[in-house]
Order: C-alpha cells, then structure tokens, then sequence
C-alpha cells in the first residue's frame, strides 16, 4: 500500500513542522514520501529537499492512503482546510517531535502538532489540529478546544480552559 504524507503550508510554520514530520515517520520505522502544498505554487517544485505543490496536484498524485498536517499559525485557515479534507476524503495527520513528554490519561484529537520541547501533563483533554509551538506545556487538567494555537514558549496552567 502506498502511503502520501504531506505538511500544508511551506512559510514558516510549515518549514519548521517537516523535520518533526521526519521524525514522526522514522519513530514508525515508516519510509513513505512527505511533501509540503502550498496553494502559492503554480508548478511542483523542491523546499528543503521535498517535493512541493499545490492542493490540487496533490489531490491527483495517486497513492492509497493520504494523511496531512495542516501546519499554518492561522486557525482559521486550519479550519477551513480541514473542512475541505472532509469532503476530499483526506485524513488529518498528527505529528509529534521525538523529545515531548506526555504524562498519564491526556486525549488530543487528530491532527496536532507537538513541537520540539512540549510538555502534554495529565488528565488533559484537546481539540482537532491542536498547534503547541517550541517549549509550550499545558498542565492537568486543562480542557482545550479545536483549532488552538500555542505561539512558542505558551504556559498554560492547570484547570485552564480554552474554547475552539
Ligand atoms: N496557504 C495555502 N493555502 C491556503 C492558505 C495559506 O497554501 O488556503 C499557504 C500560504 O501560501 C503560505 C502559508 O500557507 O505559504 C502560510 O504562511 P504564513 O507565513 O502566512 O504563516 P505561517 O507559516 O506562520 O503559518
């Protein structure tokens, strides 16, 4: 079966996500291919030794299963995207960097992305496509909802709740 991962957005956010991305598929002993969209390119082309392009090409390159991670600061955008995954059938694609710590009995839905550095304590509940930047940490019991963004170095206390 072939397998297509992919980081949407090539700016900063996106640039920053794919070496984590990297060592995602490494943990899962996973050779597939990851390739950054961006819908700013009119032609495939490389960023940082991946193949790039647009949704469109993306949504014609034939593979069985294809899994993104929509990696722009903006959440609404987040949002937006994801909504039109539903209807293409792509699936949201979580990634983690090898050195986040997380504790006991924390749930965070599909499509997070843990940066170098995050600490996930307990007992901590999390919505879709969560974003928690270098050296962010949410501490127990925080209830967060979908399409939160955590900027580098964000601390977010106990018993803390955020909405979508
Ligand atoms: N982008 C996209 N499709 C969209 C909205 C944005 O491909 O519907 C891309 C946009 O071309 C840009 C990136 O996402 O390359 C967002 O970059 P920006 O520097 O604004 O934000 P960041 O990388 O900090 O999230």
């Amino acid at each position: 079966m072939t397998q297509l991962y992919a980081i949407y957005g090539a700016s900063g956010c996106g640039r920053s996500l794919m070496p984590v991305a990297r060592q995602q598929l490494a943990r899962d002993n996973d050779p597939s291919e990851i390739v950054f969209i961006d819908d700013a390119l009119t032609e495939i082309s490389q960023i940082n030794g991946h193949r790039a392009m647009n949704y469109a090409t993306f949504l014609n390159e034939s593979a069985d299963f294809k899994a993104v991670q929509i990696a722009i600061a903006n959440s609404r955008v987040r949002e937006k995207i994801a909504r039109r995954f539903e209807q293409d059938g792509i699936q949201l694609w979580s990634i983690q960097a090898d050195n986040v710590v997380l504790m006991d009995q924390s749930k965070i839905a599909e499509g997070m992305a843990l940066s170098p550095f995050v600490t996930i304590t307990s007992n901590i509940q999390i919505g879709k496509c969560f974003h928690a930047n270098l050296y962010s940490y949410v501490e127990h019991d925080c209830v967060l909802g979908d399409f939160v963004t955590f900027a580098p170095g964000v601390k977010c206390n106990g018993n803390i709740h955020i909405h979508d």
